[in-house]
């Protein structure tokens, strides 16, 4: 059966289609993955990052024909499928540089009767489970550390974006890694959950908190470790004494960049009341100006969303605001005259904590707005969700912001920056955001097992 890819940005016209793996496919990646996972953790992290240095190298020529398809595919403006395509650059490199050194294995204690050291060693077979709001990135993000740490892998991207997929698992095929190391199914949930079902080693999973509790429930029956990247209602508080046109900056492309489809952007804003009437009113203006529209325009700066459904979604949320008597600073509608899953960059002041866009994962671009007395109120605030990604804070004061950063329960907390992705930086969350790390040192730890072995001298 064939899985059709349609893009949001033209009346979702038909983009491309691939097979649907069946369960015979999903037998077979197993076995494949199964059958080389002995020997390519037997390889050295430098041979295996010498491979796929060639897989990076191809990545990069093949930018053009990449950045096209992420947007025919899920929508976003060119120039930010290109900027995607350039932000993994600087993870590529660092996974393949620094992914050798950290897991080179280290002394931990040592004594005049022994001595204590850690080494590394794979897991076996890791399903990357991915969605689609950066589908290279989510993709290479999970694939590569786990290829550097020497897992197999089989990739089960998402059902929105099989076409950049493919595309990837083409790259793969032409830098010459061993038969079985990288391997693809095609598909949706119901792929996705039988992969999970199948003998594999590892779940390394991104996506929503509904399906990474699921995996996370059957992981547990079977014993075996996941790392779950999941959803976020990420809050930014922005105190009085903050350089305001510098947070209005940080929180506008925190909140609207890739139509507002991040897993960690500010999706709750919270600003101290002396300040809130200027501060709405500077960032409605930033708001009028983004062009939406055909994201193959030069001058687009925002295109629609990724598909029906999740504009569907986005409407419900924004209407049980209004109803509940959410008012709209700008925006609260689907644009006239664009046929897609097109929808209004959108502003909401006199929020309810009984409203869905307070309480709910808003993946759209859409940024509710409430009014803080003091730091005691913001903190109360902000960790108000089941969510616990990352959060920024804005203010001049160090000391309150160091304070805010340990009461703001955030696997990340960006102090007058929503610009903390950093290739070393560890990334995932609190609570129902996720377990474990991905990035960084601490990301590669999640994705082997550390083995102590202690001599007697
Ligand atoms: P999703 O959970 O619907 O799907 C993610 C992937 O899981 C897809 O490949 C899907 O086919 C697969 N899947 C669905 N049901 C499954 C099941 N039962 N078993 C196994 N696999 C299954 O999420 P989505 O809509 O693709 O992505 C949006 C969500 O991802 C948002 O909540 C967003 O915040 C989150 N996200 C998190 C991060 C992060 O790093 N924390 C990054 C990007 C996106």
């Amino acid at each position: 059966m064939k899985l059709k890819s349609t893009n949001p940005a033209k009346n979702y016209g038909l983009v491309g289609e691939v097979e649907i793996a069946t369960d015979k496919d999903i037998r077979a990646a197993v076995k494949k993955a199964t059958k080389a996972k002995n020997s390519w953790a037997a390889t050295s992290p430098e041979e295996r990052v010498k491979i796929l240095r060639r897989f990076k190298d191809l990545v990069f020529e093949n930018r053009k024909g990449l950045a096209t398809l992420i947007t025919a595919e899920m929508g976003k403006p060119l120039k930010e499928a290109n900027d995607e395509i350039n932000f993994d650059k600087g993870y590529l490199e660092y996974y393949l540089s620094e992914g050798p050194k950290i897991l080179k294995g280290k002394t931990v204690f040592e004594d005049e009767q022994s001595i204590g050291r850690v080494v590394f060693e794979p897991y076996g077979v890791a399903a990357v489970i991915t969605p689609w709001n950066f589908p290279l990135d989510s993709a290479l993000w999970g694939v590569i550390p786990n290829l550097v740490a020497g897992n197999t892998v089989i990739l089960k991207p998402s059902e929105q974006t099989p076409l950049i997929a493919k595309k990837i698992a083409d790259l793969f095929a032409q830098a010459g890694l061993p038969n079985g190391v990288f391997n693809i199914l095609q598909g949706g949930g119901e792929v996705g959950a039988k992969l999970v079902d199948a003998d594999i080693d590892l779940v390394w999973f991104t996506g929503s908190t509904k399906t990474g509790q699921e995996i996370y429930r059957k992981a547990g029956k079977k014993f075996i470790k996941v790392l779950l990247e999941l959803g976020g209602s990420s809050p930014a508080i922005v105190f009085e004494d903050a350089d305001i046109p510098g947070a209005v900056e940080e929180v506008f492309s925190s909140r609207f960049s890739n139509c507002g489809q991040v897993c960690d952007a500010t999706k709750r804003l919270f600003v101290q009341k002396s300040v809130f009437p200027e501060f709405v009113e500077k960032l409605k203006e930033k708001v009028g100006k983004i062009q939406i529209g055909d994201p193959l325009k030069d001058n687009t700066s925002m295109g629609p969303l990724v598909s029906r459904q999740q504009l569907v979604l986005l409407e419900a949320q924004v209407q049980d605001a209004i109803k509940k008597g959410a008012k709209v600073v700008i925006g609260g509608k689907k644009p006239a005259g664009l046929k897609g899953a097109y929808y209004l960059p959108t502003l909401l002041t006199n929020i309810k904590k009984n409203m869905r866009v307070y309480s709910e994962e808003v993946f759209g671009p859409v940024l509710p707005i409430m009014p803080f007395k003091d730091a005691e109120e913001a903190v109360k605030l902000a960790n108000d969700t089941i969510y616990g990604l990352s959060s920024q804070v804005y203010t001049k004061n160090k000391k309150l912001a160091e304070e805010m950063a340990t009461k703001i329960k955030a696997g990340t907390v960006g102090i007058n920056t929503g610009n903390y992705f950093k290739p070393a930086c560890p990334f995932g969350g609190y609570k129902k955001s996720g377990l474990g790390r991905e990035h960084g040192e601490f990301g590669f730890y999640e994705l082997v097992q550390i083995k102590h072995i202690h001599v007697k001298k």
